[in-house]
């Protein structure tokens, strides 16, 4: 298989081998821009999805045995190989998710990152001998890969999501069964072509397509599968969560966002509109990090709110394969009905509508990036997750009640805060209850720093030194009758 090749492959990976469906069944992969066929994929089940776990397990010590060098160099040949076919791996990523060119070439970029970040920490995975109670004695700590990894991602980052999970659960010495989502499976498969190449055993890197609820509930009650890595809509985490149960697999959870962008009346009102902008209107909203709710302090409240429709207004929507757009179409059809329902929600509670507020007309996914002025805590997009390019802003007082406002959420994720004061920096980031809090800054996602939410935004962390304990346990020996 090659790169051209890739949307006529209709196969996925299972032993490093590129197979269909034991039915022979696929199902169809769409180009969210113009609606057309990109290809097909198998339409697997619980079937398929048991062989891949077994053949996981048989990699599994394979891997496990190699020295943290030779993963090291298996991840970073993996690592090069992508950063080697950027141009063609963002090509697919545009092509089956919407997204510019430019940005789905810095989300392989990023992806590309994670994974050699954990190349270079799987070198580093130490243990402890730790100082015991008894002179007979010797304590030892080390850290054991977890077994084999049920891998299940959403279609707005389809290759980065995929990179920052399996580099870690590779490194940490963990084979992986992957389950792509429907609507992007290409990048997936490609991603798969390129780790088989680089060196990776049979067996390590799966890649399973099809019906998500069969796939999802033979990974996630496999005994043999030893942990559940998920990023996806909250609903569905809790149920893969309660299947989880049933074997007692760990479990790291990345679901969804309710992010709150602060801007105080000392902010420098030009840098915060234009990180509103990347923050908001990237991946045409389609992020778990997006900025959901604008809470702008009266002073600042009117010069923002024009500051920020300016700049929406000037993003240019198109085929995401065309150098000069900046915002690529929704995903679907439910995502613009969800779009078309929160705004006339708003303008029935008397939301002013500054720019957009209704379908763009070049394409039947496109949505006008959309500023809503006057929101009120009532609105639906208060509490839901908007996922998409709408930005409503609400006005505040004073800083006590925008924290307990913008806290008002069961999600967790992301947080923003633009700010000159240093005081406030500090009492803002120490009581936001999120995962990750930019201050003056809208683009915190790397490799070196801990992703990841709290309450119902989920558990674990992706990146940073922190990563590879998703993917371990710790082991104690004692070694007892030391005579001295
Ligand atoms: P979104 O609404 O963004 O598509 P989902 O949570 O529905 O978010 O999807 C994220 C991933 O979870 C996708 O790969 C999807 O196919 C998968 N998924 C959806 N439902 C289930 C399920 N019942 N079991 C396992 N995976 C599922």
């Amino acid at each position: 298989m090659r790169f051209d090749t890739i949307f006529s492959m209709s196969a996925c990976c299972i032993d490093g081998t590129f197979v269909s469906a034991d039915s022979g069944e696929t199902f169809s992969v769409i180009n969210p821009y113009d609606g057309s066929l990109l290809g097909n994929v198998p339409n697997a089940g619980a079937a398929e999805t048991a062989r891949a776990i077994e053949v996981a397990q048989r990699a599994f010590p394979i891997w496990k045995a190699k020295t943290a060098r030779r993963k090291a160099e298996v991840l970073l040949q993996w690592y090069k190989l992508i950063m080697a076919h950027c141009d063609e791996l963002a090509r697919i990523v545009t092509t089956e998710q919407g997204k510019p060119l430019a940005e789905a070439k810095g989300e392989i970029i990023n992806g590309a990152s994670f994974i050699r970040w954990f190349a270079e920490e799987t070198r580093r995975l130490y243990g402890d001998i730790v100082p015991g109670p008894c002179p007979d004695k010797r304590m030892l700590v080390t850290r054991e890969p977890v077994g084999v990894v049920g891998v299940i991602t959403p279609w707005n980052f389809p290759m980065s999501m995929i990179a920052r999970k399996v580099s870690a659960a590779l490194a940490a010495g963990c084979p992986v069964v992957i389950k792509p989502a429907p609507q992007t499976p290409f990048s997936a498969l490609a991603m798969a072509e390129l780790a088989i190449e680089a060196g990776l055993p049979k067996g390590t890197f799966n890649v399973v397509t099809g019906d998500a609820e069969a796939i999802g509930l033979e990974l996630t009650t496999n005994p043999i599968v030893r942990k559940i890595s998920f990023t996806g809509s909250t609903r569905v985490g809790k149920q893969l969560l309660s299947q989880a149960a049933s074997t007692v697999k760990s479990v790291s959870m990345e679901l969804g966002g309710n992010a709150p962008f602060i801007v105080f009346d000392d902010a420098d009102i030009d840098k915060a509109a234009a990180g509103a902008l990347v923050c908001k209107f990237r991946n045409s909203g389609q992020t778990c990090i997006c900025a959901n709710r604008f809470y702008i302090q009266d002073a600042v409240y009117d010069i923002f709110v024009e500051k920020l429709a300016h700049l929406a207004s000037s993003l240019k929507l198109g085929n995401g394969l065309d150098p000069n757009v900046t915002m690529g179409p929704l995903i679907d059809q439910y995502a613009m009905d969800k779009m078309h329902a929160f705004t006339e929600d708003a303008k029935a509670k008397n939301g002013r509508i500054v720019c957009g507020g209704e379908a763009h007309t070049s394409c039947s996914l496109f949505y006008a990036p959309t500023v809503i002025a006057d929101a009120t805590d009532d609105m639906r997009f208060a509490s839901e997750e908007i996922f998409g390019p709408i930005a409503p802003i609400f006005r505040f007082h004073d800083e006590a009640e925008v924290i307990a406002r913008a806290n008002n959420t069961a999600y967790g994720l992301a947080a923003y805060v633009y700010t000159k004061d240093m005081g406030r920096t500090w009492r803002a980031s120490e009581r936001l209850e999120y995962g990750l809090v930019g201050i003056n800054d809208s683009r915190m996602t790397t490799c070196e720093a801990p992703f990841g939410g709290v309450k119902e935004s989920g558990f674990g962390r992706e990146g940073s030194r922190h990563g590879l304990d998703e993917y371990t346990t710790l082991k104690y020996t004692c070694m007892g009758g030391i005579e001295m």
